[in-house]
Order: C-alpha cells, then structure tokens, then sequence
C-alpha cells in the first residue's frame, strides 16, 4: 500500500501528507479493503519516503515490511495488544517485553505514542513534556576520534569505536579477497550489521553516562554543531587514508543525536554552538593558533599557558553556551540573562524495544 501511494504520489506531483490522504483515502479503502484508519497511516509513511527521496536523491521505495498505527487507534491491556484488523475485529498480540520495557508500559506520567510493527520488532513511541530547570553551570563537551573530553576534565574513552571500525575493515576486506562472489556468505560472515550494533551499544553507554552525570550535578550540555567534519576529512588535508576511512565512518552525529535525546528525556538543557576554531583559540588569552596541525595534541601559546587540545576545545564550547545558569558567570559567557531558546518543554522520543518473536 505504501509503495502503491508513492508511485501516486509521484505521478500526480501531490505535496504534503494531508493531500496524499485525502487523495488515497477512498480509492485505497475500496481497492484494500481495509479500515479507514489504514489510508492515513499509509500517507504518513508514504510522504516521509517521498520527502527523504527529495533530500538524499534516493530511490523512492518502502523495503521492509510494516505496519504503523497512530495512538488512538490500538490499545493496551496487561501485556496484550490490541490492534484494528478488520471491521469489528480485532488482532491480539501478546507482548514480550523485559523490566525496562515494563518501566515505560506502567508509568502514567508518559504518554503512549503510535505503533510502529516490522516482522521481529513492536516500536512504541513515548513522549513526555518536561519544563527543564536551568542549570548551575555549563559543560562543554568535544568530540575527538579517541574520547569525549568536558570542560570541567572528565573524560571518557571512545577508542574501543576506531578498534571496532579498524578490526571490521581489515576482516571485511580480507573476506572480500578470499570470497569475492560470495554474496550469501558475505552477507553472514563479513556484514556491517554486527559491527554497526556494536558500536551503537558503545555510544548509548557513553552517552548515559554524559547526561546522568550532567543530571547528578545540575550541567547544562554544550555540544559543537558538527555538520563539516567529513567536508574537513577529504583527501589531501594531510591526514593519511586509514585515518580518513576511520573519521568518515566515525559516528561522531549519532553520538551527539543520543546525548541530545537522553538529555531531552532527562530534562537537561543542551545547546549547540559554532565550532569555528574551538581547539585553535586559546582560552585564557584568545590568541589564535592557525597553524595547529590536526595531528597536534597539544601546544604552547604565546600568553604561557601550556593547553590540550581537546581540553581547551572543550573550555572554549563551553563558553559559547548561551544558556542561562544559575551558578557563576564565567568570562566570555555572553547573555546569561538570555532565555532559553526554542521550546522549553520539547517533548522526547523514546522508543521501547518490545516483543522478539510473537506466535
Ligand atoms: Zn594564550
């Protein structure tokens, strides 16, 4: 039903997800014979495919199969779901789910988004509106290929990310060499999956860890807006090609994409700033260093401070943090009596990974 709606979509040059529903609306209904509530779901992920097809120049096609049902459409009764299947009819399905899970299921503070369902996985999305305190202070946090250092010197290592990526390229491409036309076997053996998921698993430890401390002792989270570190990372800046490969694979987004919702969900405030020089100014006298290497870790201003570059990085995103806090003002921290910008009770999506394998 969806790739039916965005090959009409396409055709008719329709624009928007309320034009598409009220263009299939009908025709699907009888064509399917399926509820009303189906048609809409379906302009809904139609659009969002046509819509990303726009922006990444892909392919406009539904792959995998699923199924998404908005909010008030299903319902939930101690471990059974209930969801519309045709008239008066309905599908019931027994959820698995864990203690974490359950957390989410029981609490009434959290309110109970759509549904969406592909063969192994029920994704459900919660939202909850929470009004964020203003810190006590700010925490900027850098980036860099080996750790996440912050302002304050807590650092965190991320190499175990570069040895998962390094170790997979070699293992890829020495499988590639033995078994060059093997595709079921490199599908099993040599795919990016598990290589993927293991390094996701890392980034969700680090990125806990970030926001609880940032919860524990009231920070607000600094981050740099990080869209042309690949643009940085091209061929002939100096850097060698494994070192290339490891940056252009390193999820240097996704991990901030985590922070940013765990603080979210969490309520503590995070910003991003500009990240125009942050390892080249020196934060104690402003001097800037142009002819720093990307290779240097350190080096020797002219004022006498001696400065690490992620360190001082961090210092400086630090600084350029507008929010407001209730703590000291530091210098170079520019309109403290700013309100917070965008909206203040955002909610979070959370997604609870429930039900493996359903019979
Ligand atoms: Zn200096």
């Amino acid at each position: 039903m969806v790739n039916d709606a965005i090959r009409v979509c396409l055709e008719e040059k329709i624009k928007g997800r309320l034009n598409l529903r009220n263009r299939i609306y009908r025709e699907f209904r009888e064509r399917y014979g399926v509820l009303s509530c189906f048609p809409y779901s379906v302009a809904e992920v139609a659009w969002s495919i046509v819509k990303k097809h726009r922006r990444w120049q892909r392919r406009p096609v539904a792959t995998r199969l699923m199924l998404k049902i908005d909010s008030d459409k299903y319902s939930w009764h101690y471990g059974i779901l209930s969801l519309p299947f045709k008239k008066g009819e309905r599908l019931l399905i027994p959820l698995q789910y864990g203690d974490y899970q359950r957390g989410f299921l029981t609490d009434n503070t959290i309110k109970r988004g759509s549904i969406t369902m592909t063969e192994y996985i029920i994704h459900i999305a919660f939202s909850k509106a929470i009004e964020p305190a203003p810190p006590l202070k700010k925490i900027g946090i850098d980036l860099n290929e080996k750790s996440l250092v912050e302002s304050d010197g807590t650092k965190m290592d991320l190499s175990e990310v570069a040895r998962l990526h390094t170790e997979n390229g070699i293992q890829r491409r020495d499988f590639s060499a033995k078994h060059p036309n093997d595709r079921r076997l490199r599908a099993k053996f040599a795919s990016s999956r598990r290589e993927k998921e293991r390094v996701k698993q890392v980034l969700h430890r680090v990125a806990k860890r970030v926001v609880q401390k940032a919860k524990d002792n009231r920070e607000g989270i600094v981050l740099e807006r990080l869209t042309g570190i690949r643009y940085k990372s091209r061929r002939g800046n100096g850097e060698g090609p494994d070192r290339r490969r490891r940056i252009a694979l390193w999820p240097f987004r996704k991990l901030q994409g985590y922070i940013e919702y765990k603080a979210r969900w969490e309520g503590v405030p995070l910003e991003y700033v500009s990240p125009t020089q942050t390892s080249q100014t020196c934060h104690v006298c402003g001097f800037v260093n142009r002819k720093l290497k990307l290779t240097e870790r350190g080096w020797l201003c002219p004022c006498g401070a001696i400065l690490d570059r992620d360190l001082n990085a961090a210092i400086n995103i630090e600084r350029r943090g507008t929010m407001p806090c209730l703590g000291e003002v530091r210098p170079g921290a520019q309109g403290t009596d700013e309100a917070v910008k965008g909206n203040p009770t955002t909610p979070a999506i959370l997604r609870a990974e429930a039900l493996k394998g359903v019979s």
